[in-house]
């Protein structure tokens, strides 16, 4: 049948409730403090469109980071300060999948895949696969692992039914593990061969990869907006749930509590004596709710450069906070930094969260170089001088978030053997770069983003031609770079394997051929031609 949209959340709730996970129980309460504005927002979606028109599906929720002995780990960590962003996303995407009317099975037991998924019981050597009964599966990278051990054979058949949640992303150069070893792009991750729109970012860091997001804990309501920004105290929160983080940052926090009540929230193992500076405020980590309670009181959020491009600065951004964080004096990469080697990504980090620099910006966001202590007074003093309003990117509203993840669920098809027929042709821009470019950087420059389901669209000698390009030879070729021309003989290539078709990637010998198309204004995953 069709997807109706529902007003209510109870279904979901009866998979989240009494659960003894931490971590579960963080999604639970996340999803329960939200509910008022998931259903408000669906009713707006109900009222804009007559009909959803999308069927409903039937679909598996898998955190594999919750599941197995990765699991305990991670579980442990959750009330100790540990990665939260995860979590932020799953539920959020099982509230948005509940509202738009789907079929939901939310898991975080290896065994309960087993039963749900798995081959009949004794059967390691049986050839009969049960049919799958999930036309959409949610995991990541540790449950894809967990899926390929529970299916077998029927692995391969069903993969295009699969959605990673990977927040940083995965390139397509290191997706195709002959590509990646003979290329230099192995690493730990990647190799699944998937496509590589299968790949769902917490933030639109790369264009090959779809841009999942979450919601903003708190969106600015109208009234929000009109309420007397006095409210505000002169206090700062630093963000920073372990003390680790802190290292080397205490003149920089010392400038700021110059000025400013400064707050934390590091999490304190009993028994343990705080390191924190003693003119510090610690609350010890606390639960979401207090958090944002917090941050609704407070004037600055101040980054210390790490955890990386985390949900934390969206949330305080949408709570009236300006967001005050170091500029990297060189970029943290795959190649140069602990924390991104092994990832499977090649972009260049220039400041501890890049979307806050360059989607959102000033008055809202300031990216200072912390070593510059007369520019870290100068933006604190500009900063308590200026009058902020509350501010959430349409993209991480629940209407935007709704909106967007109704858009994948109806149109990317990855099952198909054709090609790929959203976003329609009617959006191609096409644009031929400068040497050493990449996609990302050509559609960006031109206010466009670039849009990988377009590229078969230009993978032909017409697109050459079209360009006024003169080719001396036209080959194909097995490299992420294609489709390209190089200037030095006039040569052009065209791609032999789909899955390399690459946003990311430049070369300073190659100009590339971009398929860019505009997108809605706060919302860089659609386009006016795509919904
Ligand atoms: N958070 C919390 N208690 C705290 C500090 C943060 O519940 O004391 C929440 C915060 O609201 C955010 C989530 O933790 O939604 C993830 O925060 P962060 O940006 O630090 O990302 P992470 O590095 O945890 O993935």
């Amino acid at each position: 049948g069709k997807a109706e949209i529902r007003t209510t959340l109870s279904r979901l709730y009866e998979d989240l409730s009494n659960s003894n996970s931490p971590a579960v129980n963080f999604i639970h309460s996340r999803v329960q403090r939200m509910s008022a504005r998931w259903i408000r927002a669906g009713l707006r979606m109900k009222q804009r469109v007559s009909s959803v028109g999308s069927n409903q599906m039937r679909v598996l929720l898998y955190p594999g980071a919750l599941a197995g002995t990765a699991g305990q780990h991670f579980e442990a960590m959750v009330e100790r300060g540990g990665p939260l962003g995860e979590l932020v996303q799953w539920a959020d995407l099982s509230a948005c999948l509940t509202i738009l009317g789907h079929n939901l099975t939310f898991s975080t037991s290896l065994q309960h895949l087993h039963r749900l998924i798995g081959a009949p019981p004794g059967g390691g050597s049986c050839p009969i696969q049960r049919p799958l009964t999930f036309d959409l599966i949610y995991t990541d990278y540790h449950g894809l692992a967990h899926l390929h051990g529970a299916m077998g054979l029927a692995f391969l058949h069903y993969q295009c039914r699969f959605r990673i949640l990977d927040s940083f992303g995965t390139e397509p150069a290191f997706n195709l593990d002959t590509y990646a070893r003979s290329h230099g792009y192995k690493t730990l991750w990647g190799s699944w061969a998937l496509q590589p729109l299968q790949y769902m970012t917490m933030f639109p860091h790369t264009p090959d990869n779809s841009f999942l997001g979450f919601v903003s804990a708190e969106e600015a309501s109208e009234e929000e907006q009109k309420t007397d920004p006095n409210r505000k105290e002169r206090i700062a929160v630093v963000y920073g749930k372990q003390e680790y983080m802190w290292q080397g940052k205490s003149e920089y926090v010392g400038l700021i509590s110059e000025e400013l009540e400064t707050h934390a929230t590091v999490y304190q193992p009993p028994g343990h004596s705080s390191n924190l500076p003693s003119f510090i405020k610690n609350h010890g980590l606390l639960s979401q709710d207090d958090f944002l309670q917090l941050m609704r009181r407070a004037k600055v959020f101040v980054g210390l450069g790490f955890p990386y491009e985390g949900p934390a600065p969206i949330e305080a951004i949408s709570l009236g906070c300006v967001f005050l964080q170091p500029r990297f004096s060189t970029s943290h990469s795959s190649d140069s930094n602990g924390f991104y080697s092994g990832k499977p990504t090649t972009r260049q980090i220039s400041s501890q969260h890049p979307y806050a620099d360059a989607f959102i910006g000033k008055p809202h966001v300031w990216t200072v170089d912390l070593t510059n202590k007369t520019a870290v007074r100068e933006a604190v003093r500009a900063i308590l001088r200026t009058e902020v309003t509350p501010f959430t990117p349409r993209e991480f509203t629940c209407e935007g978030m709704l909106e967007r993840v109704h858009a994948y669920v109806t149109h990317q098809n990855f099952c198909s053997k054709s090609v790929p027929i959203w976003p329609p042709q009617s959006a191609l821009r096409l644009h031929l770069g400068p040497l050493g470019q990449s996609c990302v950087d050509v559609c960006q420059r031109s206010s466009h983003v670039c849009e990988p389901a377009l590229f078969h669209h230009l993978n032909s000698p017409a697109a050459f031609s079209r360009l006024g390009l003169g080719c001396s030879s036209m080959k194909q070729g097995v490299n992420h770079l294609f489709p390209s021309y190089s200037p030095w003989g006039r040569h052009c290539s065209l791609q032999q394997e789909p899955l390399l078709f690459s946003c990311a990637g430049s070369d300073p010998k190659q100009r590339r051929l971009c398929p860019c198309r505009a997108h809605i204004f706060g919302q860089v995953a659609l386009c006016l031609d795509c919904i």
